[in-house]
């Protein structure tokens, strides 16, 4: 069986050999000027494999910077200060990361840490009066999601999702496409995003450290490009579980659920999020006069696709570089992107997560958005 991270790494074995001419800081600055304005000063919390994959990607931005770390693993920090040159009074441990109000020298926090652990650490993050940036899912369940919204809200912070496809440029340019009704009218979506996951002892398939299986961690894929490839919100769900392995994936984890949309124009999704099948990474949005496919469409890159017009030929990008940059001109400048990334737009997944488990469950056809 090959891990996730196998996977990934292969699919995305051209990532980070990015081209002269696609370089990510191309992307913000076509002028030759060297960017001069305020630089989101950001320490990562949780020093895991993501966590290591966003600033090795960090290195390369304009706008971001990586200056301090929390994590529970003391070794981990000593070697973090002396790769990413971080100083000791940027580093912190989750018992003491409260203290983190102090620090003028940043200014944000991002949680990359197990999804059951986000909510509260994030709403720490908020009462510390940093903005808060939280990786997919936001938190195991709606319920949970607007506590972090609404703490956020009451520090006067930021939240947002790490939602990295938001802002990769040949997903940008299918959304504009759809908008610009090139494809004519959205009729159907399709989604497949699974990975065989490895280890059984991970806390990805411990209930309560991940809130549920593969639909927390890489189904919300097709959940979240569900609604910015057809545009539209849900207004009813219906989804069904398989599982194969009931050793592996405990009550509560999810190995296998097909899921499917209805939306207001009479569009329709059906969509598939697993742990037991490989390289399962791909979009299909077929309208009255054209379509797209991408595949892979959500893993690190390089995306590609092709529509009926012919291939997707936007600029390959490191994601975690331009995602950490474009955060930074949305906190410093307001600037919007595309498909928005704030606590709001996380909510939106989780109700529609909290509807698909609801489904399965009562095998019943879910309504939304009443
Ligand atoms: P890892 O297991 O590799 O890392 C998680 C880190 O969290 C650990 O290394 C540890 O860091 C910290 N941690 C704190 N408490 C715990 C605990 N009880 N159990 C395990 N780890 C703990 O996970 P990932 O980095 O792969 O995933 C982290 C988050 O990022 C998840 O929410 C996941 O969904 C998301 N993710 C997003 C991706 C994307 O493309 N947007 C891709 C992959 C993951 P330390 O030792 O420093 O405390």
């Amino acid at each position: 069986m090959e891990s996730r991270r196998k996977f990934l790494e292969k699919i995305t074995a051209s990532a980070f050999a990015i081209p002269a001419m696609t370089r990510p800081g191309q992307l913000f600055s076509n002028t030759k000027t060297p960017y001069e304005g305020p630089v989101l000063k950001v320490a990562i919390m949780g020093l895991g494999s993501y966590g290591t994959r966003v600033a090795e990607a960090m290195k390369t931005c304009e706008r971001a910077k990586l200056v301090g770390v929390i994590s529970g693993t003391p070794s981990k920090i000593t070697d973090w200060q002396a790769k990413y040159g971080i100083p000791e009074k940027n580093c912190y441990n989750y018992q003491n990361f409260d203290a983190i109000r102090d620090n003028p020298d940043i200014d944000a926090v991002y949680v990359i840490t197990p999804n059951g652990l986000h909510k509260d650490q994030v709403i720490r993050v908020a009462k510390a009066g940093k903005h808060a940036i939280c990786e997919k899912p936001m938190a195991i369940n709606a319920k949970e999601g607007k506590e972090m919204v609404e703490a956020c809200k009451a520090a006067g912070v930021k939240l947002l999702v790490g939602y990295r496809m938001h802002f990769e440029p040949n997903t940008v340019e299918v959304i504009r496409m759809r908008k610009a009704r090139e494809l004519g009218q959205i009729m159907f979506f399709q989604g497949l995003s699974g990975f065989t996951i490895g280890d059984p002892s991970q806390w990805r398939l411990n209930k309560k450290l991940a809130g549920g299986g593969a639909m927390m961690d890489i189904g919300i894929y097709s959940v979240n490009g569900a609604r910015y490839m057809v545009g539209e919100e849900p207004i009813w769900v219906t989804a069904q579980e398989t599982k194969t392995d009931p050793v592996k994936f405990k009550p509560g984890v999810d190995e296998t659920i097909q899921f499917q949309f209805g939306f207001p124009s009479g569009a329709v999704v059906s969509c598939l999020s697993t742990y037991s099948m490989n390289n399962l990474d791909r979009f299909y949005l077929n309208g009255r006069e054209g379509f797209v496919e991408m595949q892979p469409s959500t893993g690190y890159g390089p995306i590609k696709g092709r529509t009926h017009k012919g291939p997707l030929t936007e600029p390959i990008v490191t994601h975690q570089t331009l995602q950490m940059d474009e955060m930074a001109a949305l906190i410093f400048d307001g600037k919007q992107p595309v498909v928005p990334v704030d606590g709001e737009e996380g909510l939106k997944d989780l109700v529609i997560i909290d509807a698909i488990y609801k489904a399965v469950k009562t095998g019943k056809k879910i309504k939304l958005g009443s």
